[in-house]
């Protein structure tokens, strides 16, 4: 008898969804400059958060229809109080292979330790700048110092690998490619340089810049050969340097996007199952999970939810469409 075929959740235009991208919260302790817009108050009520354990059950069905990556993210995830507490049992989830969060590391050292031991694999850290000037003006506060205390303290958890996410922008922090990338080779981690995208007010009035202004510089200063690596299942594009050490990731959405291979959705605090960045289709799960729906309910809302995700985003074409901000969505 042949074994039953693996679970696997696939859009109409046959896109494996297999990555699951869940905001925990929708507040954050910076305020960057591309993200959120300046006095902003449109903040889901706490009434509305999903509970650790409704998050719990949305993972697990997401988990049984072949959803193997979840990264948490927000806002800022480490503002959820308890947040070690849901990485653990999510952690120990059957199906979820790949637990990872997106963080901006300003509390990162005191939770660090217990992160690891709870189950977390690997994170991504927001970083843009190693100037703390620069920070301050990008972030809206002086926090560089706590950031790489909470880098360091993750890497001495053994938390690995630790990528630092670097958005680019013109005449802000361009000059510093260079600098980020020894950072990250001296001390083994990964950078991955990032395209403002035009999403909310605040993005759209970032100063953009193509990556492709700097790669040139980046490769010819490291040697920097194209690599096939596979690192998390995402959209960067990875090069190594010459003795193969390091590697360094481009995240292209706006010069050349990935739509093709889009693999992710994207789950906000209050249940708002978001089908792409740069488009509108959404899906409510909440109801569902205060409504008393069954597990095999969940699983068909979750799979006609799907079937809403829009083929691409449309950020040249309609820059002005997206007013919700990456924040909001679950960066
Ligand atoms: N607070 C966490 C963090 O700092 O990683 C998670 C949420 S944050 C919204 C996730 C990522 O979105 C960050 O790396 C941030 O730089 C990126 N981001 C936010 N707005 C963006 C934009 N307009 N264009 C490109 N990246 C953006």
């Amino acid at each position: 008898m042949n074994p039953a075929p693996a679970p696997c959740l696939q859009d109409r235009f046959g896109r494996r969804i297999d990555y699951l991208r869940l905001s925990v919260t929708d507040r954050c302790d910076l305020r960057c400059s591309y993200c959120r817009p300046k006095n902003f108050d449109g903040y889901a009520e706490p009434a509305d958060w999903l509970s650790f354990a409704e998050i719990e059950r949305v993972v697990a069905a997401f988990a049984r229809l072949g959803v193997a990556r979840v990264r948490l993210t927000g806002g800022e995830p480490l503002l959820r109080r308890n947040l070690v507490d849901l990485v653990g049992n999510l952690a120990a989830l059957p199906g979820v292979q790949d637990l990872s969060l997106s963080t901006n590391a300003t509390q990162l050292a005191k939770h660090a330790v217990a992160l690891k031991a709870a189950g977390l694999r690997r994170i991504n850290v927001s970083l843009d700048s190693l100037d703390r000037d620069c920070v301050a003006q990008v972030c809206g506060r002086d926090t560089l110092g706590a950031i790489l205390e909470g880098i360091l303290a993750a890497k001495a958890a053994g938390i690995a690998p630790i990528k630092l996410n670097m958005v680019l922008m013109k005449g802000i922090n361009d000059h510093e490619v260079e600098h980020m990338a020894e950072f990250c080779i001296a001390h083994g981690f990964i950078l991955r340089m990032i395209e403002a995208m035009p999403i909310g007010e605040a993005g759209r009035n970032t100063h953009f810049l193509s990556l492709e202004a700097v790669r040139p510089r980046l490769v010819e200063r490291f040697g920097l050969q194209p690599c096939s690596l596979e690192l998390g299942g995402g959209p960067a594009r990875y090069w190594a340097t010459a003795d193969g050490q390091a590697q360094i990731g481009f995240i292209t959405p706006i010069t050349q996007h990935f739509c093709a291979t889009c693999n992710r959705v994207r789950l906000a605090v209050d249940g708002t199952l978001y089908l792409c960045l740069g488009q509108e289709e959404r899906f409510e799960l909440r109801p569902l999970l205060r409504d008393g729906a069954s597990d095999a309910e969940l699983e068909a809302a979750i799979r006609s939810a799907i079937e809403l995700k829009p083929n691409k985003h449309e950020f040249i074409e309609a820059p002005g469409q997206i007013m919700r901000f990456m924040s909001q969505t679950g960066g």
